[in-house]
């Protein structure tokens, strides 16, 4: 959405003016074709835009052939050290191939590159700070953001002396601080388009925070055109909460923002189970609106007329709901959820 150039992952455009996408990564093992075709669906089904799939053996790139067959979204092999998964990726229908050409030798970098222009496929260069040459991190001592921008601009370098132009770049640590520096230096000296992540940022509820921190921090300093957010964690728990940070800031077409407060001993309604009924249903809902839920009339009223959808506690277990910025009913609490659902069908 931020750079200049544009990148091709199968039909998905990245960078330029083309929308911010999510995407995650497999992790059943790429030779079960089947539970790696049941990752992708359930990934495509929770809004992830494209997907990583790694290739670390012959068996792995057979079988990468027949998943992306299954899949509907474009697919990235992930590939390392060995530049003939590279080859056969490509000749396996890969969309795109993510390598950090530091750990392949120059002749593999020279192959992959050379089939990734015949078959119009993109690169990713992954840079991470625990995988920096060992002469650069000599030079810096340890993998510090003016050693990994270092890395970066070498690797690109190494691309673009091939006359090869069509990839993406990260540039990640799992210490969000290096980070956001080291993209934010990046950003200032190339336009090739940026894949955003903390690396091994932790368990669902750490690697949350870690990753709206430093991912939504660079995605507000206009940095960034693909994100992908690393849990450990269930594949689609990286898609939704990368979803969130987007919708977080807006960066987001078609899905639902809901605001609700964090209930006193003023609330009427429950509206903590409410908001989370919601989000679940609303999670799938292509449709671009605000939905407030509040407990009470303090600012429940205000907050209503400023949503298509405002819910708050008018009396103890009823609910006034407004539609569009206009009161619009009461309901008893246990009805709220349908009302607001039939509202959104109508929106
Ligand atoms: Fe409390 Fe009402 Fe504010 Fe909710 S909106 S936190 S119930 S005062």
């Amino acid at each position: 959405m931020f750079s200049k150039r544009e990148v091709l992952v199968g039909s998905l455009k990245v960078g330029g003016t083309a929308p911010l996408s999510v995407q995650t990564m497999t992790n059943s093992r790429t030779e079960d074709v089947k539970s790696t075709i049941e990752q992708i669906r359930r990934a495509t089904a929770a809004g992830c835009d494209l997907i990583r799939v790694s290739c670390p053996s012959p068996e792995s790139t057979v079988a990468l052939k027949e998943i992306i067959k299954h899949s509907n979204i474009p697919i990235i092999a992930d590939i390392h050290f060995n530049y003939k998964r590279g080859l056969e990726a490509i000749d396996a229908g890969a969309q795109c191939i993510r390598i950090n050409p530091g750990n392949i030798p120059a002749i593999g970098v020279n192959e992959i590159v050379r089939a990734a222009k015949y078959h119009g496929v993109s690169v990713r260069i992954g840079i991470n700070s625990g995988s920096v040459e060992k002469a650069i991190l000599a030079k810096y001592s340890e993998p510090s953001v003016d050693a990994i921008v270092e890395s970066a601009l070498l690797n690109c370098k190494k691309l673009e002396d091939l006359d090869f132009f069509n990839f993406k770049v990260s540039v990640k640590s799992s210490d969000v601080r290096v980070t956001v520096a080291s993209y934010r230096k990046l950003a200032a000296k190339i336009d090739y388009p940026l894949h955003l992540g903390i690396t091994e940022a932790g368990t669902l509820f750490s690697g949350t925070i870690k990753s709206a921190i430093g991912i939504g921090s660079l995605l507000l300093d206009g940095i960034g055109d693909t994100i992908r957010v690393s849990l450990s964690s269930d594949i689609c728990e990286e898609v939704r909460v990368g979803r969130q940070i987007l919708k977080s800031l807006s960066l987001i077409g078609n899905s639902i923002n809901i605001v609700s407060c964090p209930t006193c001993s003023r609330t009427l309604v429950n509206v903590i189970d409410l908001s989370e009924k919601l989000e679940i249903y609303c999670a799938s809902v292509k449709k671009h609106m605000k939905i407030s839920i509040l407990g009470c009339v303090v600012n429940g009223v205000g907050e209503a007329q400023h949503s298509d959808i405002g819910i708050y506690g008018f009396r103890r277990g009823i609910a006034k709901i407004y539609f569009k910025g206009i009161e619009h009913c009461e309901a008893k609490a246990p009805e709220v959820f349908d009302v607001v659902k039939t509202l959104i069908d109508e929106f």
